[in-house]
Protein backbone atom coordinates (compact mmCIF):
# COMPACT_ATOMS: atom_id res chain seq x y z
CA UNK A 1 0.00 0.00 0.00
CA UNK A 2 0.61 3.54 -0.12
CA UNK A 3 4.20 3.54 -1.24
CA UNK A 4 7.28 5.39 0.72
CA UNK A 5 5.85 8.60 0.80
CA UNK A 6 3.01 7.79 2.46
CA UNK A 7 3.55 4.55 4.73
CA UNK A 8 0.52 5.40 6.73
CA UNK A 9 -1.88 5.34 4.28
CA UNK A 10 -3.78 3.79 1.14
CA UNK A 11 -5.92 4.37 -1.61
CA UNK A 12 -8.80 2.68 -3.85
CA UNK A 13 -6.37 1.97 -6.57
CA UNK A 14 -3.50 0.06 -4.38
CA UNK A 15 -6.55 -1.97 -2.85
CA UNK A 16 -7.70 -3.26 -6.36
CA UNK A 17 -3.91 -3.81 -7.08
CA UNK A 18 -3.25 -5.78 -3.64
CA UNK A 19 -6.60 -7.43 -3.56
CA UNK A 20 -5.53 -9.20 -7.04
CA UNK A 21 -2.19 -9.89 -6.19
CA UNK A 22 -3.59 -11.56 -2.88
CA UNK A 23 -5.96 -13.37 -5.19
CA UNK A 24 -3.25 -15.03 -7.64
CA UNK A 25 -4.00 -12.66 -10.56
CA UNK A 26 -1.14 -12.46 -12.56
CA UNK A 27 -2.08 -10.67 -16.00
CA UNK A 28 -4.41 -7.75 -16.89
CA UNK A 29 -5.82 -7.41 -20.58
CA UNK A 30 -6.90 -3.77 -20.65
CA UNK A 31 -6.78 -0.06 -22.74
CA UNK A 32 -5.97 2.97 -20.40
CA UNK A 33 -7.64 6.06 -19.75
CA UNK A 34 -9.42 7.86 -17.27
CA UNK A 35 -9.81 6.78 -14.55
CA UNK A 36 -7.53 3.73 -14.67
CA UNK A 37 -4.29 4.71 -16.05
CA UNK A 38 -3.30 4.71 -12.85
CA UNK A 39 -4.24 1.62 -11.68
CA UNK A 40 -2.47 0.18 -14.51
CA UNK A 41 0.84 1.97 -13.52
CA UNK A 42 0.37 1.02 -10.07
CA UNK A 43 -0.44 -3.05 -11.04
CA UNK A 44 2.53 -3.17 -13.52
CA UNK A 45 4.71 -1.57 -10.93
CA UNK A 46 3.43 -4.68 -8.73
CA UNK A 47 4.79 -6.90 -10.65
CA UNK A 48 1.56 -7.48 -12.43
CA UNK A 49 1.31 -8.23 -15.93
CA UNK A 50 -0.24 -5.40 -18.08
CA UNK A 51 -1.18 -6.01 -21.54
CA UNK A 52 -2.76 -3.07 -23.20
CA UNK A 53 -4.61 -3.13 -26.53
CA UNK A 54 -5.78 -0.88 -28.96
CA UNK A 55 -9.29 -2.02 -28.58
CA UNK A 56 -11.38 -3.10 -25.57
CA UNK A 57 -12.94 -5.68 -26.66
CA UNK A 58 -9.79 -7.85 -27.84
CA UNK A 59 -8.81 -7.19 -24.31
CA UNK A 60 -11.86 -8.96 -23.12
CA UNK A 61 -11.80 -11.39 -25.52
CA UNK A 62 -8.31 -12.12 -24.32
CA UNK A 63 -9.27 -11.73 -20.50
CA UNK A 64 -11.93 -14.49 -21.40
CA UNK A 65 -9.26 -17.17 -23.38
CA UNK A 66 -7.50 -16.59 -20.19
CA UNK A 67 -10.07 -17.94 -18.23
CA UNK A 68 -10.93 -20.73 -20.36
CA UNK A 69 -7.05 -21.67 -20.54
CA UNK A 70 -6.62 -21.49 -17.36
CA UNK A 71 -9.86 -22.05 -15.33
CA UNK A 72 -8.73 -18.61 -13.26
CA UNK A 73 -11.29 -15.45 -13.93
CA UNK A 74 -9.48 -13.37 -17.11
CA UNK A 75 -9.48 -9.82 -15.69
CA UNK A 76 -9.69 -7.02 -18.54
CA UNK A 77 -9.85 -3.38 -17.72
CA UNK A 78 -11.72 -0.35 -19.55
CA UNK A 79 -12.40 3.05 -18.94
CA UNK A 80 -15.92 4.33 -18.51
CA UNK A 81 -18.82 4.76 -20.99
CA UNK A 82 -17.45 3.61 -24.49
CA UNK A 83 -14.53 2.04 -23.55
CA UNK A 84 -16.90 0.03 -20.74
CA UNK A 85 -19.25 -0.89 -23.71
CA UNK A 86 -16.31 -2.18 -25.87
CA UNK A 87 -15.19 -4.61 -23.48
CA UNK A 88 -18.86 -5.73 -22.30
CA UNK A 89 -18.86 -7.43 -25.98
CA UNK A 90 -15.95 -9.78 -24.54
CA UNK A 91 -17.84 -10.40 -21.15
CA UNK A 92 -20.99 -11.13 -23.21
CA UNK A 93 -18.99 -13.68 -25.25
CA UNK A 94 -17.58 -15.05 -22.23
CA UNK A 95 -20.67 -15.53 -20.31
CA UNK A 96 -22.52 -17.27 -23.93
CA UNK A 97 -19.41 -19.88 -23.66
CA UNK A 98 -18.99 -20.41 -20.47
CA UNK A 99 -15.44 -18.91 -19.86
CA UNK A 100 -14.93 -17.19 -16.56
CA UNK A 101 -14.16 -13.48 -16.98
CA UNK A 102 -13.79 -10.31 -14.52
CA UNK A 103 -14.47 -6.53 -16.29
CA UNK A 104 -13.34 -4.13 -13.95
CA UNK A 105 -14.17 -0.85 -15.26
CA UNK A 106 -14.03 2.34 -13.98
CA UNK A 107 -17.25 4.43 -14.03
CA UNK A 108 -17.60 8.31 -13.55
CA UNK A 109 -19.16 10.43 -10.57
CA UNK A 110 -22.57 8.66 -9.04
CA UNK A 111 -23.74 11.90 -8.22
CA UNK A 112 -23.89 13.27 -11.83
CA UNK A 113 -24.67 10.19 -13.91
CA UNK A 114 -27.63 9.37 -11.59
CA UNK A 115 -29.14 12.55 -11.92
CA UNK A 116 -28.13 12.79 -15.68
CA UNK A 117 -26.41 15.90 -15.33
CA UNK A 118 -24.08 15.42 -18.06
CA UNK A 119 -20.68 13.73 -16.95
CA UNK A 120 -17.55 13.23 -18.64
CA UNK A 121 -18.20 9.67 -20.34
CA UNK A 122 -21.90 9.37 -18.24
CA UNK A 123 -23.47 6.48 -17.76
CA UNK A 124 -25.24 3.99 -15.63
CA UNK A 125 -22.75 1.12 -16.51
CA UNK A 126 -24.35 -1.41 -13.47
CA UNK A 127 -27.50 -1.18 -14.95
CA UNK A 128 -26.19 -1.61 -18.85
CA UNK A 129 -23.86 -4.96 -17.56
CA UNK A 130 -26.21 -6.93 -15.70
CA UNK A 131 -28.35 -7.90 -19.26
CA UNK A 132 -24.70 -9.22 -20.40
CA UNK A 133 -23.45 -10.32 -17.55
CA UNK A 134 -23.11 -13.82 -14.81
CA UNK A 135 -23.28 -10.78 -12.18
CA UNK A 136 -22.78 -7.14 -12.28
CA UNK A 137 -21.38 -5.61 -8.73
CA UNK A 138 -20.45 -2.06 -7.72
CA UNK A 139 -18.00 -1.00 -5.06
CA UNK A 140 -18.95 2.26 -3.38
CA UNK A 141 -16.58 2.64 -0.70
CA UNK A 142 -12.85 1.63 -0.41
CA UNK A 143 -13.26 -0.39 2.46
CA UNK A 144 -15.19 -2.68 0.00
CA UNK A 145 -12.84 -3.40 -2.63
CA UNK A 146 -12.00 -6.26 -1.33
CA UNK A 147 -14.98 -7.98 -0.89
CA UNK A 148 -16.50 -6.72 -4.06
CA UNK A 149 -13.09 -8.70 -5.93
CA UNK A 150 -13.82 -11.60 -3.74
CA UNK A 151 -18.09 -11.68 -4.75
CA UNK A 152 -16.72 -10.91 -8.46
CA UNK A 153 -14.06 -13.81 -8.03
CA UNK A 154 -16.41 -16.50 -6.69
CA UNK A 155 -19.10 -15.46 -8.95
CA UNK A 156 -17.00 -16.26 -12.37
CA UNK A 157 -15.45 -19.40 -11.92
CA UNK A 158 -18.12 -21.75 -9.32
CA UNK A 159 -20.90 -22.96 -10.70
CA UNK A 160 -20.73 -22.56 -14.54
CA UNK A 161 -18.36 -20.09 -15.31
CA UNK A 162 -19.57 -17.02 -16.67
CA UNK A 163 -18.58 -12.86 -17.29
CA UNK A 164 -18.51 -10.86 -14.00
CA UNK A 165 -18.60 -6.95 -14.24
CA UNK A 166 -17.39 -4.62 -11.51
CA UNK A 167 -18.06 -1.34 -11.17
CA UNK A 168 -15.67 1.31 -9.33
CA UNK A 169 -16.27 4.82 -9.64
CA UNK A 170 -13.49 7.29 -10.36
CA UNK A 171 -13.96 8.65 -6.29
CA UNK A 172 -13.37 4.90 -5.18
CA UNK A 173 -10.32 4.75 -6.80
CA UNK A 174 -9.05 7.70 -5.50
CA UNK A 175 -10.41 7.71 -2.25
CA UNK A 176 -7.59 7.60 0.67
CA UNK A 177 -8.18 5.17 3.97
CA UNK A 178 -5.49 3.98 6.93
CA UNK A 179 -3.45 1.66 5.40
CA UNK A 180 -3.64 -1.35 8.05
CA UNK A 181 -7.95 -0.99 7.54
CA UNK A 182 -7.62 -0.84 4.23
CA UNK A 183 -4.62 -4.57 4.26
CA UNK A 184 -7.46 -5.73 6.81
CA UNK A 185 -9.99 -5.34 4.48
CA UNK A 186 -9.11 -8.01 1.78
CA UNK A 187 -8.92 -11.71 1.60
CA UNK A 188 -8.05 -14.43 -0.98
CA UNK A 189 -10.74 -16.24 -1.69
CA UNK A 190 -10.77 -19.59 -0.53
CA UNK A 191 -11.74 -22.97 -3.29
CA UNK A 192 -13.91 -20.72 -5.42
CA UNK A 193 -14.66 -23.34 -7.97
CA UNK A 194 -15.49 -26.26 -5.18
CA UNK A 195 -16.09 -29.90 -6.76
CA UNK A 196 -19.33 -30.77 -7.38
CA UNK A 197 -20.07 -34.94 -6.89
CA UNK A 198 -23.29 -36.58 -8.76
CA UNK A 199 -25.42 -38.62 -6.71
CA UNK A 200 -24.92 -42.20 -6.72
CA UNK A 201 -28.12 -42.91 -8.03
CA UNK A 202 -27.65 -40.35 -10.86
CA UNK A 203 -24.44 -42.08 -11.59
CA UNK A 204 -26.29 -45.77 -11.87
CA UNK A 205 -29.45 -44.38 -13.62
CA UNK A 206 -26.65 -43.09 -16.68
CA UNK A 207 -24.60 -46.71 -16.36
CA UNK A 208 -28.04 -48.43 -16.72
CA UNK A 209 -28.74 -47.03 -19.86
CA UNK A 210 -25.39 -46.92 -21.22
CA UNK A 211 -25.10 -50.66 -20.46
CA UNK A 212 -28.68 -51.13 -22.40
CA UNK A 213 -27.80 -49.18 -25.41
CA UNK A 214 -26.90 -50.62 -29.22
CA UNK A 215 -25.39 -47.59 -30.47
CA UNK A 216 -24.03 -45.72 -27.59
CA UNK A 217 -22.37 -42.11 -28.45
CA UNK A 218 -20.37 -39.62 -26.07
CA UNK A 219 -20.17 -35.83 -26.88
CA UNK A 220 -17.17 -33.79 -25.51
CA UNK A 221 -18.04 -30.25 -25.42
CA UNK A 222 -15.88 -27.39 -24.61
CA UNK A 223 -16.94 -27.39 -21.14
CA UNK A 224 -15.35 -30.78 -20.71
CA UNK A 225 -12.11 -29.06 -22.16
CA UNK A 226 -12.77 -26.21 -19.42
CA UNK A 227 -12.98 -28.81 -16.76
CA UNK A 228 -9.33 -29.85 -17.27
CA UNK A 229 -10.69 -33.48 -16.42
CA UNK A 230 -8.43 -35.09 -19.26
CA UNK A 231 -7.19 -38.32 -17.21
CA UNK A 232 -11.24 -39.24 -16.03
CA UNK A 233 -12.38 -38.80 -19.48
CA UNK A 234 -9.80 -40.93 -20.96
CA UNK A 235 -10.48 -43.27 -18.48
CA UNK A 236 -13.76 -43.93 -19.04
CA UNK A 237 -14.02 -43.61 -23.03
CA UNK A 238 -11.35 -45.93 -23.04
CA UNK A 239 -12.65 -48.80 -20.10
CA UNK A 240 -16.04 -48.54 -22.19
CA UNK A 241 -14.90 -47.99 -25.60
CA UNK A 242 -18.20 -45.95 -26.16
CA UNK A 243 -17.18 -43.34 -29.53
CA UNK A 244 -17.46 -40.30 -29.24
CA UNK A 245 -17.57 -37.02 -30.83
CA UNK A 246 -15.71 -33.29 -30.12
CA UNK A 247 -17.40 -30.11 -30.24
CA UNK A 248 -14.55 -28.22 -31.89
CA UNK A 249 -13.01 -26.80 -28.82
CA UNK A 250 -12.83 -30.03 -27.32
CA UNK A 251 -11.06 -31.28 -30.30
CA UNK A 252 -7.39 -32.88 -28.70
CA UNK A 253 -8.88 -33.48 -25.17
CA UNK A 254 -8.20 -37.18 -27.02
CA UNK A 255 -5.99 -37.05 -29.92
CA UNK A 256 -7.93 -36.91 -32.85
CA UNK A 257 -7.02 -40.04 -34.49
CA UNK A 258 -7.99 -42.12 -31.49
CA UNK A 259 -9.61 -45.26 -32.36
CA UNK A 260 -12.67 -44.32 -30.14
CA UNK A 261 -13.31 -40.74 -32.00
CA UNK A 262 -16.19 -40.99 -34.49
CA UNK A 263 -15.47 -37.57 -36.01
CA UNK A 264 -15.12 -38.54 -39.30
CA UNK A 265 -19.00 -40.22 -39.30
CA UNK A 266 -20.41 -37.50 -37.15
CA UNK A 267 -23.61 -37.61 -39.16
CA UNK A 268 -23.80 -40.84 -39.47
CA UNK A 269 -23.23 -41.20 -35.56
CA UNK A 270 -25.85 -38.95 -34.33
CA UNK A 271 -28.59 -39.91 -36.75
CA UNK A 272 -28.28 -43.49 -35.43
CA UNK A 273 -27.12 -43.40 -31.94
CA UNK A 274 -29.35 -44.62 -29.53
CA UNK A 275 -28.29 -43.19 -26.12
CA UNK A 276 -26.20 -40.12 -26.21
CA UNK A 277 -24.03 -38.62 -23.34
CA UNK A 278 -23.28 -35.28 -23.19
CA UNK A 279 -20.30 -34.17 -21.47
CA UNK A 280 -19.90 -30.34 -21.40
CA UNK A 281 -21.90 -29.97 -23.77
CA UNK A 282 -25.02 -27.95 -24.82
CA UNK A 283 -27.93 -29.20 -27.10
CA UNK A 284 -28.34 -25.68 -28.82
CA UNK A 285 -28.14 -24.52 -32.41
CA UNK A 286 -24.54 -26.36 -32.57
CA UNK A 287 -26.03 -29.38 -32.41
CA UNK A 288 -29.31 -28.82 -33.90
CA UNK A 289 -31.44 -28.47 -30.85
CA UNK A 290 -31.10 -32.17 -30.23
CA UNK A 291 -33.69 -33.05 -32.98
CA UNK A 292 -34.52 -34.95 -35.93
CA UNK A 293 -33.86 -35.77 -38.56
CA UNK A 294 -29.99 -35.09 -38.04
CA UNK A 295 -30.69 -36.71 -34.70
CA UNK A 296 -32.62 -40.31 -33.93
CA UNK A 297 -35.84 -39.00 -33.29
CA UNK A 298 -35.48 -42.25 -30.66
CA UNK A 299 -32.32 -41.21 -28.68
CA UNK A 300 -32.24 -41.03 -25.17
CA UNK A 301 -29.86 -38.40 -23.71
CA UNK A 302 -27.54 -38.32 -20.74
CA UNK A 303 -26.30 -34.90 -19.85
CA UNK A 304 -23.09 -34.63 -17.59
CA UNK A 305 -23.19 -30.50 -16.70
CA UNK A 306 -22.30 -28.10 -13.93
CA UNK A 307 -25.48 -26.20 -14.47
CA UNK A 308 -28.56 -28.36 -13.50
CA UNK A 309 -30.83 -25.85 -14.95
CA UNK A 310 -29.20 -26.67 -18.32
CA UNK A 311 -31.09 -30.03 -18.61
CA UNK A 312 -34.15 -29.83 -20.75
CA UNK A 313 -33.58 -26.61 -22.48
CA UNK A 314 -34.09 -28.59 -25.96
CA UNK A 315 -35.00 -32.87 -25.09
CA UNK A 316 -35.78 -34.87 -22.10
CA UNK A 317 -32.51 -35.90 -20.39
CA UNK A 318 -33.40 -39.04 -19.40
CA UNK A 319 -30.34 -39.40 -17.23
CA UNK A 320 -29.28 -35.81 -15.70
CA UNK A 321 -26.17 -35.93 -14.04
CA UNK A 322 -24.82 -32.61 -12.03
CA UNK A 323 -21.97 -31.60 -11.42
CA UNK A 324 -18.20 -30.71 -12.29
CA UNK A 325 -16.82 -33.18 -15.59
CA UNK A 326 -14.28 -34.81 -13.36
CA UNK A 327 -15.95 -35.94 -10.35
CA UNK A 328 -19.02 -37.22 -12.54
CA UNK A 329 -16.31 -39.25 -14.68
CA UNK A 330 -14.41 -40.70 -12.24
CA UNK A 331 -18.14 -41.48 -10.69
CA UNK A 332 -19.03 -43.31 -13.79
CA UNK A 333 -15.19 -44.82 -14.53
CA UNK A 334 -15.81 -46.44 -10.24
CA UNK A 335 -19.57 -47.51 -10.62
CA UNK A 336 -18.64 -49.44 -14.35
CA UNK A 337 -16.04 -51.46 -12.21
CA UNK A 338 -18.05 -54.67 -13.12
CA UNK A 339 -17.70 -53.91 -16.90
CA UNK A 340 -21.73 -53.20 -17.20
CA UNK A 341 -21.36 -50.73 -20.63
CA UNK A 342 -19.69 -52.70 -23.47
CA UNK A 343 -20.41 -51.68 -27.25
CA UNK A 344 -21.45 -54.28 -30.20
CA UNK A 345 -19.15 -54.38 -32.18
CA UNK A 346 -21.77 -53.82 -35.49
CA UNK A 347 -22.09 -50.20 -34.11
CA UNK A 348 -18.23 -49.65 -34.11
CA UNK A 349 -17.86 -51.54 -37.37
CA UNK A 350 -20.86 -49.17 -38.88
CA UNK A 351 -18.70 -46.54 -38.01
CA UNK A 352 -15.79 -47.14 -39.31
CA UNK A 353 -16.76 -48.18 -42.31
CA UNK A 354 -18.41 -44.66 -42.61
CA UNK A 355 -15.23 -42.88 -41.95
CA UNK A 356 -13.56 -44.70 -44.27
CA UNK A 357 -15.70 -43.70 -46.85
CA UNK A 358 -15.77 -40.26 -45.65
CA UNK A 359 -11.89 -40.15 -45.39
CA UNK A 360 -11.80 -41.13 -49.15
CA UNK A 361 -14.07 -39.36 -50.21
CA UNK A 362 -12.61 -35.78 -48.82
CA UNK A 363 -8.91 -37.19 -49.96
CA UNK A 364 -10.00 -36.70 -53.72
CA UNK A 365 -11.03 -33.22 -52.28
CA UNK A 366 -8.13 -32.88 -50.50
CA UNK A 367 -6.05 -33.71 -53.42
CA UNK A 368 -7.39 -31.67 -55.92
CA UNK A 369 -7.33 -28.47 -54.00
CA UNK A 370 -3.39 -29.48 -53.22
CA UNK A 371 -2.39 -28.51 -56.70
CA UNK A 372 -5.42 -25.88 -57.57
CA UNK A 373 -4.21 -22.42 -58.85
CA UNK A 374 -5.25 -19.79 -57.42
CA UNK A 375 -4.65 -21.50 -54.27
CA UNK A 376 -7.75 -22.79 -52.89
CA UNK A 377 -8.50 -22.41 -48.94
CA UNK A 378 -8.47 -26.40 -48.67
CA UNK A 379 -4.92 -26.28 -50.17
CA UNK A 380 -3.35 -23.52 -47.80
CA UNK A 381 -5.08 -25.37 -45.08
CA UNK A 382 -3.42 -28.78 -45.83
CA UNK A 383 0.15 -27.07 -46.01
CA UNK A 384 -0.60 -25.39 -42.28
CA UNK A 385 -1.93 -28.97 -40.79
CA UNK A 386 1.16 -30.43 -42.24
CA UNK A 387 3.22 -28.01 -40.31
CA UNK A 388 1.09 -28.06 -37.34
CA UNK A 389 1.73 -31.64 -36.38
CA UNK A 390 5.70 -30.99 -36.05
CA UNK A 391 4.48 -28.72 -33.25
CA UNK A 392 2.12 -30.54 -31.19
CA UNK A 393 2.02 -27.81 -28.26
CA UNK A 394 1.38 -25.16 -30.59
CA UNK A 395 -2.38 -23.46 -30.16
CA UNK A 396 -4.99 -22.60 -32.78
CA UNK A 397 -7.08 -19.74 -32.69
CA UNK A 398 -9.25 -20.03 -35.60
CA UNK A 399 -12.43 -17.80 -37.10
CA UNK A 400 -14.08 -16.78 -40.23
CA UNK A 401 -16.80 -18.59 -42.02
CA UNK A 402 -15.20 -20.93 -44.80
CA UNK A 403 -11.81 -20.43 -42.81
CA UNK A 404 -13.61 -21.98 -39.50
CA UNK A 405 -15.29 -24.73 -41.38
CA UNK A 406 -12.69 -25.93 -43.13
CA UNK A 407 -9.84 -25.57 -40.73
CA UNK A 408 -11.79 -27.39 -38.35
CA UNK A 409 -12.40 -30.42 -40.23
CA UNK A 410 -8.41 -30.21 -41.65
CA UNK A 411 -6.53 -30.00 -38.77
CA UNK A 412 -6.58 -32.39 -36.08
CA UNK A 413 -5.29 -31.59 -32.62
CA UNK A 414 -3.39 -34.07 -30.76
CA UNK A 415 -3.40 -31.94 -26.84
CA UNK A 416 -6.46 -30.61 -25.13
CA UNK A 417 -7.60 -26.80 -24.73
CA UNK A 418 -5.01 -25.99 -28.20
CA UNK A 419 -8.38 -25.06 -30.12
CA UNK A 420 -9.66 -21.80 -29.38
CA UNK A 421 -12.46 -20.69 -32.11
CA UNK A 422 -16.05 -18.46 -32.52
CA UNK A 423 -17.21 -20.66 -30.10
CA UNK A 424 -21.45 -20.61 -29.36
CA UNK A 425 -22.17 -17.35 -30.40
CA UNK A 426 -20.22 -17.97 -33.81
CA UNK A 427 -18.56 -14.73 -33.71
CA UNK A 428 -16.07 -12.78 -35.75
CA UNK A 429 -13.43 -11.06 -34.10
CA UNK A 430 -12.03 -12.99 -31.15
CA UNK A 431 -9.17 -14.05 -32.94
CA UNK A 432 -6.17 -10.98 -32.47
CA UNK A 433 -7.70 -10.91 -28.55
CA UNK A 434 -7.55 -15.41 -27.90
CA UNK A 435 -4.21 -15.59 -29.75
CA UNK A 436 -2.47 -12.98 -27.45
CA UNK A 437 -4.19 -14.39 -23.92
CA UNK A 438 -3.07 -17.95 -25.34
CA UNK A 439 0.71 -16.90 -26.24
CA UNK A 440 0.64 -14.65 -22.50
CA UNK A 441 -0.89 -17.63 -20.84
CA UNK A 442 0.96 -20.09 -21.96
CA UNK A 443 4.24 -18.93 -23.45
CA UNK A 444 3.44 -21.16 -26.61
CA UNK A 445 3.73 -20.48 -30.35
CA UNK A 446 0.51 -19.68 -31.71
CA UNK A 447 -1.11 -19.99 -35.03
CA UNK A 448 -4.57 -17.69 -35.55
CA UNK A 449 -6.64 -19.44 -38.67
CA UNK A 450 -8.05 -16.39 -39.75
CA UNK A 451 -10.35 -15.41 -42.73
CA UNK A 452 -9.86 -11.99 -44.19
CA UNK A 453 -13.12 -10.78 -42.92
CA UNK A 454 -12.86 -12.31 -39.38
CA UNK A 455 -9.13 -10.64 -38.89
CA UNK A 456 -10.42 -7.16 -40.01
CA UNK A 457 -12.39 -7.36 -36.60
CA UNK A 458 -9.38 -7.34 -34.78
CA UNK A 459 -6.92 -6.67 -37.14
CA UNK A 460 -5.03 -3.63 -35.56
CA UNK A 461 -4.02 -5.78 -32.18
CA UNK A 462 -1.34 -6.81 -34.85
CA UNK A 463 0.57 -4.21 -33.10
CA UNK A 464 -0.38 -5.26 -29.99
CA UNK A 465 1.60 -8.64 -30.98
CA UNK A 466 4.76 -6.98 -32.35
CA UNK A 467 4.97 -4.53 -29.28
CA UNK A 468 4.87 -7.44 -26.81
CA UNK A 469 7.15 -9.25 -29.27
CA UNK A 470 4.73 -12.24 -28.94
CA UNK A 471 5.12 -15.63 -30.82
CA UNK A 472 2.29 -15.31 -32.89
CA UNK A 473 1.84 -16.34 -36.69
CA UNK A 474 -1.41 -15.08 -38.12
CA UNK A 475 -2.50 -17.17 -40.79
CA UNK A 476 -5.18 -14.59 -42.93
CA UNK A 477 -6.26 -17.10 -45.62
CA UNK A 478 -7.50 -13.80 -48.09
CA UNK A 479 -10.20 -14.13 -50.95
CA UNK A 480 -10.91 -10.74 -51.14
CA UNK A 481 -14.27 -10.99 -49.38
CA UNK A 482 -17.11 -11.93 -46.77
CA UNK A 483 -17.20 -15.45 -48.18
CA UNK A 484 -15.52 -14.97 -51.48
CA UNK A 485 -14.28 -12.18 -53.61
CA UNK A 486 -16.21 -12.35 -56.86
CA UNK A 487 -19.37 -10.89 -56.52
CA UNK A 488 -20.37 -8.29 -58.89
CA UNK A 489 -22.13 -5.22 -57.73
CA UNK A 490 -25.14 -3.52 -58.94
CA UNK A 491 -23.52 0.09 -58.26
CA UNK A 492 -20.29 1.65 -58.55
CA UNK A 493 -19.48 1.07 -55.44
CA UNK A 494 -17.62 -2.66 -54.22
CA UNK A 495 -20.29 -5.36 -53.27
CA UNK A 496 -21.55 -5.30 -49.75
CA UNK A 497 -19.05 -8.76 -49.23
CA UNK A 498 -16.22 -6.92 -50.93
CA UNK A 499 -12.70 -6.70 -49.09
CA UNK A 500 -9.29 -5.67 -50.50
CA UNK A 501 -6.39 -5.85 -48.56
CA UNK A 502 -2.77 -6.86 -48.35
CA UNK A 503 -2.45 -8.05 -44.95
CA UNK A 504 1.38 -8.78 -44.82
CA UNK A 505 2.02 -5.03 -45.64
CA UNK A 506 0.51 -4.13 -42.19
CA UNK A 507 2.57 -5.98 -39.83
CA UNK A 508 5.34 -4.91 -41.40
CA UNK A 509 4.38 -1.28 -40.06
CA UNK A 510 5.02 -2.82 -36.73
CA UNK A 511 8.01 -3.81 -36.94
CA UNK A 512 6.60 -7.53 -37.27
CA UNK A 513 7.05 -10.29 -40.14
CA UNK A 514 5.09 -10.15 -43.52
CA UNK A 515 4.65 -13.01 -45.71
CA UNK A 516 2.35 -13.14 -48.59
CA UNK A 517 2.15 -17.13 -50.29
CA UNK A 518 0.31 -17.82 -53.42
CA UNK A 519 1.38 -21.59 -53.10
CA UNK A 520 0.20 -24.42 -50.15
CA UNK A 521 4.49 -24.64 -50.95
CA UNK A 522 4.89 -20.70 -49.82
CA UNK A 523 2.37 -21.20 -46.68
CA UNK A 524 4.67 -24.20 -45.43
CA UNK A 525 7.91 -22.22 -45.76
CA UNK A 526 6.86 -19.47 -44.51
CA UNK A 527 4.87 -20.96 -41.88
CA UNK A 528 7.76 -22.78 -41.01
CA UNK A 529 10.01 -20.33 -41.10
CA UNK A 530 7.79 -18.10 -38.63
CA UNK A 531 7.58 -21.14 -35.92
CA UNK A 532 11.00 -21.42 -35.95
CA UNK A 533 12.19 -18.26 -35.20
CA UNK A 534 9.51 -17.21 -32.61
CA UNK A 535 8.70 -13.94 -34.24
CA UNK A 536 5.17 -12.04 -34.57
CA UNK A 537 4.09 -12.52 -37.92
CA UNK A 538 1.64 -12.77 -40.48
CA UNK A 539 1.11 -14.76 -43.87
CA UNK A 540 -1.30 -13.27 -46.22
CA UNK A 541 -2.32 -16.50 -48.40
CA UNK A 542 -4.09 -15.25 -51.42
CA UNK A 543 -7.12 -17.25 -52.30
CA UNK A 544 -9.17 -17.78 -55.31
CA UNK A 545 -11.75 -15.18 -55.03
CA UNK A 546 -13.96 -17.58 -56.49
CA UNK A 547 -13.68 -20.17 -53.42
CA UNK A 548 -15.80 -20.30 -50.34
CA UNK A 549 -19.59 -20.82 -49.38
CA UNK A 550 -21.88 -17.97 -48.22
CA UNK A 551 -21.84 -18.45 -44.30
CA UNK A 552 -20.46 -21.47 -44.80
CA UNK A 553 -21.39 -24.83 -43.35
CA UNK A 554 -24.47 -22.38 -41.22
CA UNK A 555 -26.05 -20.90 -44.66
CA UNK A 556 -29.42 -22.30 -43.88
CA UNK A 557 -29.46 -19.09 -40.96
CA UNK A 558 -30.14 -16.57 -43.98
CA UNK A 559 -33.46 -15.96 -43.91
CA UNK A 560 -35.22 -16.80 -47.82
CA UNK A 561 -37.90 -13.71 -48.80
CA UNK A 562 -37.42 -13.07 -52.08
CA UNK A 563 -33.81 -11.90 -52.26
CA UNK A 564 -31.60 -12.96 -54.87
CA UNK A 565 -27.90 -13.56 -53.86
CA UNK A 566 -25.15 -13.43 -56.46
P1 LIG B 1 -19.78 -26.88 -26.94
O1 LIG B 1 -20.07 -25.58 -27.64
O2 LIG B 1 -18.37 -27.32 -27.08
O3 LIG B 1 -20.78 -27.93 -27.29
P2 LIG B 1 -21.01 -25.65 -24.67
O4 LIG B 1 -20.38 -24.33 -24.44
O5 LIG B 1 -22.32 -25.67 -25.39
O6 LIG B 1 -19.95 -26.63 -25.37
O7 LIG B 1 -21.25 -26.39 -23.29
C1 LIG B 1 -20.40 -26.25 -22.21
C2 LIG B 1 -21.16 -26.73 -20.99
O8 LIG B 1 -20.22 -27.14 -20.02
C3 LIG B 1 -22.03 -25.67 -20.35
O9 LIG B 1 -23.38 -26.09 -20.29
C4 LIG B 1 -21.44 -25.51 -18.94
O10 LIG B 1 -22.41 -25.33 -17.95
C5 LIG B 1 -20.69 -26.80 -18.75
N1 LIG B 1 -19.54 -26.74 -17.86
C6 LIG B 1 -18.60 -25.80 -17.77
N2 LIG B 1 -17.67 -26.12 -16.87
C7 LIG B 1 -18.01 -27.32 -16.38
C8 LIG B 1 -17.46 -28.21 -15.41
N3 LIG B 1 -16.33 -27.93 -14.78
N4 LIG B 1 -18.11 -29.36 -15.16
C9 LIG B 1 -19.27 -29.66 -15.79
N5 LIG B 1 -19.84 -28.87 -16.70
C10 LIG B 1 -19.23 -27.72 -17.02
Amino acid sequence: AGGADHPDVTDGIHLVVDALKLNGVETIYGVVGIPITDLARVAQGAGIRYIGFRHESNAGHAAAAAGFLTKKPGICLTVSAPGFLNGLVGLANATTNCFPMVQISGSSERHLVDLQRGDYEEMDQLAAAKHFAKAAYRVHRAEDIGRGLARAIRTAVSGRPGGVYLDIPAAVLGEVMDAEKGAASLWPVVDPAPSQLPDREAVDRAIGLLANAKRPLVVLGKGAAYAQADEQIREFIETTGIPYLPMSMAKGLLPDDHAASAATARSLALRKADVVMLVGARLNWLLGHGEAPQWNPEAKFIQVDIAASEMDSNQPIAAPLVGDVGSVMEALTERNKAGAITVPAEWREELDARAKQNVEKMAGRLEAAASAHPMKFLGALQAVRDVLQEHPQAYVVNEGANALDLARNTIGMQAPRRRLDSGTWGVMGIGMGYAIAAAVETGAPIVAIEGDSAFGFSGMEVETICRYKLPIVTVVLNNSGVYRGNEASPSSDPAPTALTANHDVMIKAFGGKGYQATTPDEVATHLREALASGTSALIDCVIDPSDGTESGNISHLNPKGITIKQ
